[in-house]
């Protein structure tokens, strides 16, 4: 490839494909570069050996407000890939093992929701009535107020004190606040800080009906974002480079391009997408000092893992393509026949906040996901195990627990060099959406700036 480009872009997750995806379609060279052997970063795919099926390193769910990440694909032409429910249809197993779905009937937000909940037969009437002041309170987010609304909140309030303030019983949060929590941010309600869990909330109840609702990947997740960004940037003389992992040039106060195994690449902006574990890697000698204070913040932050349990049985054994467990070890099951089309029954069980699972050996994973599902979908049971593959990503993503370092903006102290990644300061947990949008934030700011230059 030519050693001079508009921009690198130094990861190619969601963040750094989001990133490189608008400045091709600006008309800049773009050169990313990658350090695994597959792009997708956290949210990719590999092949089973032993089924030939391509497996996700765990279950991604989006919803209608993922507003940057529709924009994504539909720019690189993949938004069909991942259709999204006409309307919210939330089926969550008792721990009896009943189904009961949270169903939100077809008028305008927010009475879908309204509706959806009063008529929710998982939680009595008085409860159903208490979850409705959660709603009153997020009416305090419309008209594009969701900042104002989430920066009244006390930043050292977890999730449950918040939910303490507004009255919440104990079913309201086992059966719906809880698995929300556990699913947005991937940390449990008396950890995880109040002020992302209400950004997340509002969003979902946000002025479409269709914000709330799920959508689910029919492909591979490298193929649903990563494979066609790719091919949008390559069709526009851009460069995507696996297997490379590469640091960051700095000429006095100024990113001039990276340095990979292969030589150099000199560009006149550089964009980092590396999740806070690995931006420490990107220097080769000391950071920049305009950058020590991103660096020990990065440093400081601390991870949350999710292990997903891959089971294949020998036929059907549920009727949802997917369900949610309340007050169950297990957090979400996903068939992926239902949802893939693949030819075997394979389940995606998925455990977030898992560190007591992320230790534990595979064997005894997959026994107590077994047991797990079993109670759930008495089927299962009935039904031979034929293969299991558990996937830990202990790092999943960073800890939104008050107290956490403070998360930086895409713009740094060092001339043309712009950061993205869910973990900068998109005010969203580690999701799709705040990759998708830290990476659209550091475009427009590197067009800008080379506009200027
Ligand atoms: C199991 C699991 C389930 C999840 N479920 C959901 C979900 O349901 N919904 C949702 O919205 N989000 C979910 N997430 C979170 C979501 O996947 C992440 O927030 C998102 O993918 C982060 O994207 P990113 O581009 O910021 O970072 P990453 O995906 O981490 O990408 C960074 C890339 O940089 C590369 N890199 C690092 N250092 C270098 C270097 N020096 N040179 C070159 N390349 C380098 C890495 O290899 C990586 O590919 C889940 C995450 C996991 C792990």
């Amino acid at each position: 490839m030519t050693q001079q480009v508009d921009v690198a872009v130094i990861g190619a997750g969601v963040a750094g494909l989001s990133a490189a995806v608008r400045l091709a379609a600006a008309g800049l060279t773009v050169a990313v570069f990658e350090r695994a052997p597959r792009l997708g970063g956290r949210a990719s795919a590999f092949t089973d050996r032993a089924s030939g099926e391509r497996v996700d390193n765990g279950q991604h769910v989006l919803f209608g407000c993922y507003r940057e990440t529709y924009d994504l694909l539909r720019l690189v032409g993949a938004a069909e890939l991942a259709p999204l429910q006409p309307r919210l249809r939330l089926p969550m197993a008792g721990p009896d093992g009943r189904i009961v779905p949270l169903v939100c009937p077809d008028v305008g937000a927010p009475w879908h929701l309204l509706a959806g909940l009063l008529r929710w037969p998982a939680l009595p009437l008085t409860d159903r009535l208490a979850a409705l002041r959660v709603g009153r309170v997020l009416r305090r987010a419309r008209g594009g107020r969701v900042n104002d609304l989430v920066n009244s909140i006390d930043p050292s309030l977890t999730v449950d004190d918040w939910l303490d303030h507004l009255g919440q019983p104990a079913a309201v949060r086992q059966w719906l606040w809880h698995p929300l929590t556990v699913a947005a941010l991937n940390e449990t309600a008396d950890v995880a800080a109040a002020r992302p869990f209400v950004r997340v909330v509002a969003d979902l109840f946000g002025p479409s009906r269709h914000d709330s609702a799920v959508g689910l990947a029919r492909v591979p997740l490298d193929e649903l974002y990563a494979e066609p960004a790719r091919r949008f940037v390559e069709a526009r003389g851009g460069h995507v480079l696996l297997r490379t992992p590469a640091e960051v040039v700095v000429d006095g106060s100024r990113a001039v391009g990276v340095m990979t195994r292969e030589g150099e690449v000199r560009a006149r902006a550089v964009v980092s997408s590396v999740p806070w574990f690995a931006f420490g890697s990107l220097w080769r000698q000391a950071v920049p000092p305009a950058l020590e204070t991103i660096a020990a913040a990065a440093a400081a932050m601390r991870s949350s893992p999710i292990v997903t349990v891959n089971l294949w049985f020998d036929g059907p054994v549920m009727d949802e393509p997917f369900i949610g467990l309340v007050g169950a070890p297990i957090h979400w099951v996903f068939d992926k026949a239902a949802i893939v089309g693949e030819r075997l029954t394979h389940l995606a069980v998925v455990t977030s906040a898992a560190d007591h699972l992320a230790s534990a050996d595979n064997d005894a994973v997959t026994r107590a996901t077994l047991d797990a599902v079993a109670a759930v979908l008495p089927r299962a049971g009935g039904r031979r195990l034929v293969r299991s593959v558990v996937v830990r990503e202990h790092r999943a993503t960073f800890s939104v627990a008050p107290g956490e370092p403070a998360r930086p903006g895409p713009a740094t102290g060092v001339e043309g060099f712009f950061l993205a990644g869910d973990w900068t300061d998109t005010g969203l947990p580690a999701t799709i959406e705040g990759a998708a949008l830290s990476g659209r934030r550091a475009a427009e700011l590197v067009a800008a700036f080379l506009r200027q230059a």
